[in-house]
């Protein structure tokens, strides 16, 4: 790889005079009758003024900056970061869908409340549970309404609660969306296989426990093997069981959440069916409910009357409107148009190949690195820099490296309860070549911690910029170009 040169700001490149576009002179008489009092922009001070050529090679050089999923691995742990196919994005593009207005009469989009209504049911068969809510706007979202759902159903038998039960294995979104919902948090221990510890969550367990929300698989790509026991133990004093279920790519089409005793949950579709979403978005947190809860889900429900679908707002328990129309539509759409065009066995393919290959990473790295959980991986393994931190070399040095190796970094130090984490999630789409060239350079930077660990203490060397401030790019970000005085 050759190192990268210094792209310039557009406006240090502008010239004044510049045209991307030269139209032939005016052979009418001007008017400016049409725009008569339409208060029109004046002059823009200071705007880049460049030729096609410069403006062309300034964003395809910008954009050639960028790691993207077309181009290989991200195995971001925990964010899926599957390959996209490219027909959903075509077909949630498409003008029928793109053009439709949120506000149109239910007549006018009764082919877009059937794309609703029939992902509906299909994730109701997929998570088995009796009712789906597509508004929420990602996945932290949906476990704010699922906790929403279960503080109005509790109250409705009379007393909403006190407190939720949270392992440590947990994603950090779940206790702020527990404490946002008005509960106080309380954690549960993990065991040595990486689990909820039974003894503890029976321990906790009493009747001012409102629920326990539980990531599974959890955060160290482990499947909670105890879970119907658990749900038991939590339905026995009148809790309810909220499933974090973002990373359904390592159960789909094999086990069903709603069949081991989870009452709530909230699926990903950005991650598990497959929508682009680095850089924060958009992102859709369907939330999944058992009959019991069904008659508070958002407003407007979906329904059928006459042969035709309609938007039900007459839903005097519901927790009301979460969401401005329907949630995050065209996601809706890719997500429809990869269930279908993957089918029943295609679906179980999806978490076959995503734990398969998980484990591959697992198996072919260990020993290399330092595995803290060896019970065997679902979706992801969660690796930590242990054994290189004896050379003085730390996980941030390996994320790194990877970058000069031309693969994207893992996830980095989450979960908390390892210590200079690498958790690591290949995705289902990945071929056995793409991930042997991730493991050969992961080899290859355990090597090089051993042998020269100075090369990884000032990686990464290719990049334009190295060793950011991270705190500060993320506290004081420049995000608009100011002229200098
Ligand atoms: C990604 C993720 C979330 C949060 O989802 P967002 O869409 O980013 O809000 C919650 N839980 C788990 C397990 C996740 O992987």
């Amino acid at each position: 790889m050759i190192k990268e040169i210094r792209e310039p700001l557009i406006f240090e490149i502008s010239a004044a005079g510049k045209r991307a576009a030269e139209l032939p002179a005016l052979d009418v008489p001007e008017t400016k009758s049409l725009l008569a009092g339409v208060p029109l922009r004046a002059e823009l001070e200071d705007f880049p003024e460049v030729s096609e050529t410069e403006i062309t090679r300034h964003f395809t050089r910008l954009s050639q900056k960028n790691y993207c999923v077309d181009l290989g691995l991200y195995p971001l742990g925990s964010c899926t970061m599957k390959y996209n196919p490219k027909v959903n994005e075509r077909l949630s593009a498409h003008p029928a869908f793109a053009a439709s207005h949120p506000l149109a009469s239910e007549d006018l989009v009764q082919g877009n409340l059937e794309v609703l209504k029939k992902l509906e049911v299909f994730l109701c068969e997929i998570a088995g549970m009796d009712a789906f809510t597509l508004h929420p706007a990602a996945g932290a979202h949906g476990e704010l309404v699922g906790m929403m759902l279960i503080r109005a159903a509790l109250e409705a038998r009379g007393n909403a609660r006190k407190y939720v039960l949270i392992p440590d294995s947990a994603h950090g979104t779940n206790p702020s969306s527990a404490h946002i919902c008005g509960y106080t948090v309380r954690e549960i221990k993990s065991n040595d296989k990486g689990t909820i510890d039974l003894a503890s969550l029976e321990a906790a367990m009493t009747d001012e426990v409102a629920a326990l929300m539980v990531t599974n698989p959890n955060t160290l790509g482990v499947f909670e093997s105890d879970i119907c026991r658990i749900a038991e133990i939590v339905h026995a004093k009148g809790g309810l069981v909220y499933m974090d279920g973002a990373n359904m790519n390592a159960l789909t089409g094999i086990v069903r959440p709603g069949d081991m005793g989870v009452d709530v949950l909230h699926i990903n579709l950005h991650k598990t069916f497959s929508t682009p979403h680095g850089g924060g978005g958009p992102g859709s947190g369907p939330v999944g409910v058992k009959k019991e809860l069904a008659p508070f889900l958002p407003v407007p429900v979906i329904a059928e009357k006459a042969g035709r679908y309609v938007l039900d707002f007459d839903r005097p328990r519901s927790i009301g409107r979460i969401r401005a129309h329907f949630g995050h539509f065209s996601v809706i759409v890719r997500a429809l148009c990869y269930i279908l065009s993957l089918g029943p066995r295609g679906v179980r393919e999806i978490a076959e190949f995503a734990v398969l290959n998980a484990n591959y990473i697992r198996k072919s790295l260990e020993g290399e690195y330092h595995l803290k959980y060896t019970t065997a991986s679902m979706h992801e393994c969660v690796f930590s820099d242990k054994l290189q931190k004896e050379h003085g070399v730390t996980n941030l040095d390996i994320a790194k490296r990877l970058i000069d190796y031309g693969v994207h970094p893992p996830t980095m130090s989450f979960p908390l309860i390892v210590q200079g984490a690498l958790m690591i999630e290949p995705t289902e789409t990945e071929s056995r070549r793409d991930l042997d060239i991730f493991i050969d350079a992961m080899k290859a930077i355990a090597r090089e911690a051993k042998e020269a660990p100075e090369i990884l203490k000032a990686a990464p060397h290719v990049t334009y910029v190295s060793r950011l401030d991270e705190v500060a790019a993320a506290k004081f970000p420049v995000l608009r170009w100011e002229k200098k005085a």
